[in-house]
């Protein structure tokens, strides 16, 4: 059997990795400020983390959801202190996109309805609201044909409004920092106006927190710095440092009862554990202060570029938009400099997305190795 290939892949096998650095089967080290699309948190091999799954494993790592597995309640309760949203009840499965078909089939259920508003140049993964950023038609049309999507672009308020008025929406879905897309955020006004008009019309508001999530912004979750609260933050990626592990924090205005949601693999043993180990070490480490503060360090670095259009984002979620497509840059970094960043749907803008425990010296050699391939 061979791989299907949906992936056009470089011609690089990290074979290990600790921290920052991964190291290829020829012994060469890389950079890495990508993460693996943002979900390397704490940094590979962190040793809190690779104990805590070891000593897991040695325990139990899986059973069913049919019996107590009080990690999931540990892990609800120091996610809730963490990211303050105590109230929230949380809902544990594998991905983003599980996350987020979790979101809207919840929100569908809550209301009666079931189309959907999300937002221009967006990305819920592959998922009913699959959102139209690119020329792909295969990841432009809802898989579901029951659940319609509206796409609508950001500030546009008065569309937002009438559309909401028509009683058929059963939650908008928002990014405030978008991440596949390129790092476009909504104002301040907007975001506090779609969820104003969410709570006005009873519609479910979904902050899709699956990037953003987990400390990357400088805040835990990125809608914090807009003062809203969502009915819904889909999570994933940064939450597992790499082991596969989702979910949805529900509002309790939102009622649980049994056999509503349900999954196989979600919320085993240990995927808690490394959950638990990721919040653990974020708080031990204070890395959300320090990915605030090397945020900040980042732009401050990134303005003195002349060749720069834009810095974007927000903490280690950042992008750099440039006025030509960044793929021959990407790629001479990862083969010239052997520093690892992203692409976005966006081909103007390199996407950073570092472990949250990077410092300033790493941060240093890349905009050395940017300024060179500038010149
Ligand atoms: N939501 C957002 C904001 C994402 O960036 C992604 C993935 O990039 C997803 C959802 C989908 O997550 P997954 O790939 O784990 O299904």
């Amino acid at each position: 059997m061979v791989l299907f290939d949906v992936y056009p892949l470089y011609d690089i096998t990290p074979v290990s990795a600790r921290g920052v650095i991964l190291t290829d089967d020829k012994g060469q080290e890389y950079l890495d400020l990508y993460g693996g699309h943002a979900v390397i948190s704490i940094g590979h091999g962190h040793p809190h983390y690779v104990k805590r799954l070891k000593d897991q494993l040695d325990k139990i790592g899986f059973y069913s959801n049919a019996v107590q597995n009080p990690l999931q309640r540990e892990l609800a309760e120091k996610l809730g202190a963490l990211s303050n949203c105590d109230d929230y009840h949380l809902f544990l499965c594998n991905s983003g996109a599980e996350a987020n078909e979790n979101a809207l089939k919840l929100a569908s259920f809550h209301t009666g309805k079931s189309r959907v508003i999300a937002f221009k140049n967006s990305f819920h993964g592959r998922t009913s609201a699959a959102v139209a950023t690119t020329d792909n038609p295969a990841i432009n049309a809802p898989i579901n044909k029951q659940q319609q999507v509206t796409f609508l672009p950001f500030e546009d308020r008065d569309t937002l409004a009438e559309e909401l008025s028509k009683g058929d929406v059963c939650a908008v879905i928002l990014e405030t920092i978008q991440g596949v897309g390129g790092l476009d955020e909504p104002s301040l006004l907007f975001c506090k106006e779609v969820a104003h008009l969410c709570k006005q019309n009873g519609v479910v508001l979904i902050a899709d927190e699956v990037q953003s999530g987990f400390g990357r912004s400088g805040k835990f979750f990125a809608f914090q710095h807009h003062d809203i609260t969502p009915d819904i933050i889909s999570i994933a990626k940064g939450m597992g440092n790499g082991f596969p592990v989702g979910g949805i924090l529900i509002h309790p205005e939102i009622k649980a009862k049994y056999g509503l949601l349900g999954t196989t693999f979600g919320g085993n043993h240990l995927a808690c554990a490394a959950t638990l180990a990721v919040l653990e070490v974020l708080e031990k480490e204070n890395l959300i202060a320090n990915t605030a503060d090397l945020g900040l360090y980042f732009e401050k670095c990134a303005r003195q570029i002349p060749q720069l259009k834009r810095v974007k984002g927000k903490g280690l979620m950042l992008g750099l938009e440039f006025d030509f497509e960044v793929a021959e840059l990407r790629k001479n970094l990862i083969l010239k400099h052997h520093i690892f960043t992203g692409s976005a749907k966006n081909k103007k803008v390199l996407r950073i997305l570092p472990a949250l425990n990077i410092n300033r010296a790493h941060l240093d050699t890349f905009f050395t190795a940017l300024k060179q391939e500038l010149e």
